[in-house]
């Protein structure tokens, strides 16, 4: 069971935003943006990687419904989701990071050139 399992089944608290019968939002605990909120399916999938389609559609009206209940539909925000080692995934259940509140910066570094990929 992921930690996120347990704050849907109220065994971990949670700062919630917004939820309904198949998403759950809520404030993410070590805040990279002023607005750091995350969205999961309430059941586990463990990654973007893994999630059907047909989930995805409706977690998509969910996250632009949270976007818009905090004005950041107005103003802006980023939608990230961390997949797998490569991608920083630490948590091994489904989740997208909305960030916003302020004019975010755009810094991802890593070890390799990436030209080598291109
Ligand atoms: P990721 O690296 O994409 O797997 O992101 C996991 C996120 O979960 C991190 O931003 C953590 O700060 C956040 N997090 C971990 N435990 C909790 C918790 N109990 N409540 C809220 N956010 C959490």
């Amino acid at each position: 069971m992921t930690i996120f399992t347990k704050i849907v089944n109220g065994e971990i608290p949670c700062n919630k935003v917004l939820e309904n019968d198949e998403f759950l939002a809520f404030h993410d605990i070590n805040p990279k943006a002023p607005i750091h909120i995350l969205i999961i399916p309430k059941k586990e999938y463990k990654c973007f990687q893994e999630v059907d389609s047909q989930i995805m559609c409706k977690m998509t009206d969910f996250i632009k419904e949270v976007a818009t209940h905090l004005g950041l539909d107005k103003t802006g925000y980023r939608l990230i989701t961390n997949n797998g080692e490569n991608g920083g995934q630490e948590v091994m259940h489904l989740h997208f990071h909305l960030l916003g509140g302020a004019k975010l910066k755009w810094d991802h570094q890593s070890d390799s050139n990436s030209k080598e990929f291109f």
